[in-house]
């Protein structure tokens, strides 16, 4: 040593060695080479495996190819062309990646094992799994739960769909208290023994029909968040929601734990509200969060905290330390925020309201009436279902983008509809046809690809846009 120090070499976790132990030399390819397949191709190089990396999209436009390139990575990209399928024991694919594509059938006939990032971190991770599944309010929950069990001193690594991939939480290391991860349909197409000692189901309602055969099917995806559940799991579920309760009453939900939770009814045991409280209720534990004192609004975000509260109370998190983080937290952007209050009407961006689903929600949950902007990219569901909010609620419809049409056509007739071209135009109008009292939201029921980057970029112009009105 030059400088005069004791140098000692980096120790490796136990979760870590337990991953270089299974994967070292293994030849594996990794398909997708998005934020995740990026983080999965890193993992697994310092795991010793033999990494390939594909990509439809050619390596140009891939932020971080090169890096790659410089770990040894192989990349076959702009296309699948010339990988020797035969080669592969094992395929890790990312969620944005369609689970049907030839090359992963042909992985698949070849005798690899096709699995999603989720499965691969699973099987290394050395804590306790936390998983937060449903169409809408997973990232609500999964953020809120973080941080409820972050302030009792709990220390937890937080991850999957929410940003930090999971297979991070590996190389994280064995402090880890436990591991919160924000888990989607699309992961749970490749998993295989992936097994949350509490999975969260909040709701299935229409959502990515254009990746699935039906709903049936979509649905189906979901429920393998408990399949390899046993006695000391648990499954935090929403009772309210009506596919939920019927696969419940037909088959049941695997062997952990049912926990229950509805905004509608009470319970012999769970979580219900009474009064203006929520009341837990389990194991002969009777306790009572008050609604007023909640940082967050709206009757789907009860769902969300009740979610939040069970799975904190299992971690053994006290109801003190719950409520005050309860009291805090106000929600994230883009989630029926609130941008500004202009003559009497609030403006809302609802820009994350990306399914038909979360536009009930969010109309169910609206006081007076509403001047709504929707439309984007459809995404194959059935917009009729709208039809009697439309009519009690809103009082202008607003439709954008290329699902206008169609959204048109299932509901033009019951409210007056304008079709615009622009987002600008759409808020121009608002403002016109909104008096003071109502409110005017963005929930555009469609995803944001036909005219934005993200539905971050469609919330923040709706934003500026709003705060340039006078
Ligand atoms: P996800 O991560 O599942 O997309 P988010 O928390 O980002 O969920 O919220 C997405 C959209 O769903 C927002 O429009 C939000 O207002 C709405 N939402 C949040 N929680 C729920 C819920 N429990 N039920 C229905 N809609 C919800």
């Amino acid at each position: 040593m030059t400088d005069g120090k004791i140098h000692t070499a980096p120790r490796t976790c136990r979760s870590m060695q337990k991953a270089i132990d299974a994967l070292s030399g293994k030849q594996i390819l990794v398909v997708g080479l998005a934020g995740t397949g990026l983080a999965v191709c890193r993992f697994l190089s310092r795991c010793g495996a033999l990494v390939t990396g594909t990509d439809a999209t050619a390596a140009a436009s891939i932020p971080g190819a090169q890096a790659l390139d410089a770990i040894g990575v192989e990349l076959k990209t702009g296309g699948h062309q010339g990988i020797d399928t035969k080669a592969f024991s094992m395929a890790v694919v990312s969620p944005g990646v369609p689970s049907d594509i030839p090359l992963l059938k042909e992985l698949r006939a070849n005798g690899a094992e096709v699995i999603s990032d989720i499965e691969l971190a699973y099987r290394y991770i050395g804590s306790p799994v936390i998983a937060v599944a449903g169409t809408n309010g997973k990232t609500t929950t999964t953020t809120l739960l973080g941080k409820v069990l972050e302030d009792a001193g709990v220390k937890v690594f937080v991850g999957g769909n929410i940003g930090t991939p999971a297979v991070e939480c590996v190389e994280a290391g064995d402090d880890i208290d436990v591991c919160l991860l924000e888990i989607s349909s699309f992961h749970l197409e490749n998993t295989r023994s992936f097994n949350p000692h509490i999975g969260i189901l909040l709701n299935i309602t229409e959502d990515h029909l254009d990746r699935y055969e039906g709903f049936g099917h979509y649905a189906a995806t979901k429920f393998r968040l408990f399949e390899n559940q046993t006695a000391g799991d648990y499954a935090v579920v929403n009772i309210n929601d009506p596919v939920i309760a019927q696969r419940l009453s037909a088959e049941g939900l695997g062997r952990g734990k049912v926990v229950l939770f509805t905004v509608a009814g009470a319970l012999a045991e769970g979580l219900f509200l009474r009064g203006g409280d929520v009341v837990y209720s389990l194991s002969g534990v009777e306790e009572t969060y008050p609604v007023s004192e909640f940082g967050l609004k709206g009757l789907h975000n009860i769902e969300n905290i009740m979610a939040v509260i069970a799975s904190a109370r299992i971690s053994g998190v006290g109801r003190d330390s719950i409520m005050a983080t309860l009291r805090e937290f106000k929600g994230l952007h883009h989630r029926m925020e609130l941008v500004r209050t202009l003559n009497g009407v609030a403006y809302i961006d609802d820009s994350k309201g990306t399914n038909i689903g979360s536009l009930v929600m969010a109309l169910r949950g609206l006081a007076g009436r509403a001047v709504l902007i929707a439309g984007g990219r459809d995404k194959g569901g059935d917009y009729a279902v709208l039809a009697d909010l439309v009519r009690e609620k809103v009082k202008c419809l607003i439709l954008l983008g290329e699902a206008r049409f169609k959204m048109k056509d299932a509901l033009g007739a019951l409210t007056e509809t304008v079709l615009v071209e622009s987002l600008e135009e759409a808020v121009a109008l608002s403002s016109r046809k909104a008096e003071a009292g109502d409110t005017v939201l963005l929930c555009p029921a469609c995803s944001s690809f036909d005219m934005f980057k993200s539905y971050k970029e469609r919330g923040e112009r709706f934003r500026a846009f709003v705060e340039a009105l006078c």
